[in-house]
């Protein structure tokens, strides 16, 4: 199991373990060359945060939840 950063953007603090970890998921995103980033979902908010993205507009569609929109996006 990956550790999930610290906090989300929003500064909700995670933990490694129990109802305080995020879901952790992937996303293809065409920001890199590997095309993909791992994905984790604020327990507190829901945002949807990549980790190492550099631009959350470059998501493919198919990849994200329907309703995740840009404004749900994070990057940690
Ligand atoms: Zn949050
Ligand atoms: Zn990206």
């Amino acid at each position: 199991m990956r550790v999930p950063p610290p906090a989300c953007p929003a500064g909700h603090r995670w933990t490694t373990s129990g109802p305080g970890r995020p879901s952790e998921r992937f996303v293809t995103c065409g920001c890199t060359i590997d095309r993909h980033h791992t994905l984790w979902v604020c327990p507190t908010c829901g945002m949807h945060c990549a980790e190492g993205c550099h631009d959350v507009a470059l998501w493919a569609g198919s990849t994200v939840s329907v309703g995740i929109t840009v404004e749900r996006r994070g990057r940690v």
